[in-house]
């Protein structure tokens, strides 16, 4: 614990901590020491790790990356942090993210961009780690944090994964609780690992996962051993190749790394088969819908009166408009609006109703295609890692990273990013290993041949 400390201080540059807790962190290992010296051992004992600044911490202040919950320190703690410290693993810090989760290279955080450790061969210009989870992937991959939390509502956890290097797995929707966890899109979100190996993202899926009356959502059954399903043979398994995943623009190596993945997988023993989404093309603009409007009704919360910040006002809707317009950075606007209109009496049917129904669509191909196999291989984002500045003022550019990873979240299905190789301007690229619902168990197998 106490090298992974200096090594949180080193990485100062990179920005990827909005808060640093040495001090806990060598009480927590201390106390960890003492409980292994007298026999017991625990998953994840003296394992020191980031958390996403969007889960609750008893008396650490929680931001979400937003100006909005300046001051705010939770008297509890989530269900998901709390399950990490009972297996023994210790807090360094509270991660850095897009503001409340929205975004995907970590530029919208009240607290400043965070910077990837990873650069172009020859090109010294700092790149995005990818986000939102944009602080965990940066912490994971430079070595200041061993492994660290996620959260994944349309890619969050597998696309910095990917442009980082390392590994990160968005479960099964209902598999990890989401109590304590700030809300975004509550029929979304899930909390996930972000880490160095496929191998320690089974370890810590294993004590992250479980039923939680708390969560309305989480799913009673049981938790398998992940660890143990990743030493099962992956022969035989069918591995199926949507042919709709080929987007314009996608770069000739992006669809390199994906045929080698294929091959590999062969190679294992496994049996390439072509599968149809034929409702792909309509998963971006039908999650830019949806994750919208359940994040202005879960941002209506913050109203100056209840957490965080206030910004007075003559009268209590001025402290609220006064709070919101202080507190609320561009892009958070941006989604409240949209969210606002297409729940609107008068747009409700045409855009939020038909959203829904689409999301029913996508689902339904997922099922249909998973007649035919036990797991889908796609690339993880149609690029790998771009400079901080560049596509920042263009959304639409922005929301298009996403096209390869929220139809998993709309079905609700778990993915799973696994680093894959290297561009040939020497970064890296991730394969997507895309399950059956609650079958984490095949995704982290097959993921374990690619990596
Ligand atoms: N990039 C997506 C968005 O901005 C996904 C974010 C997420 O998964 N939290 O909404």
């Amino acid at each position: 614990t106490a090298a992974y400390v200096t090594a949180m201080e080193k990485a100062r540059p990179l920005n990827a901590y909005i808060t640093e807790t040495p001090d806990q962190a060598l009480a927590m290992a201390k106390a960890s020491d003492a409980r292994r010296a007298k026999g017991e051992s625990r998953a994840m004992d003296g394992l020191p790790l980031g958390i996403k600044d969007l889960y609750c911490t008893k008396g650490v202040q929680t931001t979400a990356g937003s100006h909005i919950l300046g001051g705010f320190t939770p008297t509890y703690e989530s269900t998901v942090t709390q399950k990490l410290w009972d297996a023994g693993a210790v807090m360094l810090g509270k991660l850095n993210l897009d503001e409340f989760a929205m975004g995907s290279a970590n530029i919208t955080s009240y607290y400043g961009t965070v910077e990837s450790p990873w650069r172009k061969a020859g090109d010294n210009r700092p790149l995005v780690p990818g986000g939102s989870s944009g602080g965990s992937a940066a912490a994971v991959a430079a070595h200041a944090a061993i492994a660290a939390t996620g959260t994944d509502t349309g890619g969050s956890i597998r696309q910095p994964a990917s442009f980082t290097g390392i590994v990160g797995l968005k479960p099964t929707y209902g598999r990890c609780s989401r109590w304590g966890i700030v809300a975004f899109a509550s029929s979304l979100d899930q909390a996930g690992p972000m880490t160095r190996s496929v191998t320690d993202a089974a370890i810590m899926m294993g004590v992250m996962a479980g039923y939680d009356a708390k969560d309305s959502t989480s799913v009673d059954i049981a938790v398998p051993d992940y660890r143990a399903a990743l030493d099962g043979s992956v022969k035989g398994l069918r591995v199926g190749i949507p042919k709709e995943y080929r987007v314009d623009g996608m770069p000739a190596e992006i669809e390199r790394q994906w045929q080698q993945g294929i091959a590999w997988l062969k190679e294992a023993g496994m049996e390439p088969v072509e599968v149809s989404l034929p409702h792909t093309k309509h998963a971006l603009p039908t999650y830019y819908i949806i994750a919208p409007a359940e994040a202005s009704s879960n941002l209506a919360r913050y109203d100056g009166v209840r957490y965080g910040l206030r910004v007075e006002g003559d009268s209590l809707d001025k402290l609220y408009e006064n709070t919101r317009a202080a507190g609320f950075g561009a892009e958070v606007k941006r989604r409240v609006l949209i969210g606002t209109y297409v729940l609107s009496a008068g747009y409700y049917d045409a855009y939020y109703l038909k959203a829904q129904k689409i999301r029913t669509l996508i689902a339904d191909d997922f099922k249909k295609a998973y007649q035919q196999c036990d797991v889908i291989l796609t690339p993880t984002s149609p690029s790998a890692a771009f400079a901080l500045g560049e596509k920042m003022d263009d959304p639409v550019a922005m929301y298009m990273q996403d096209v390869f990873t929220v139809p998993a979240n709309l079905a609700g299905i778990p993915g799973l990013s696994v680093p894959s190789g290297l561009s040939s301007d020497g970064l890296p690229l991730g394969l997507q290993v895309l399950g059956k619902a609650f079958d984490e168990e095949t995704v982290l197998k097959v993921g374990r041949v690619i990596e």
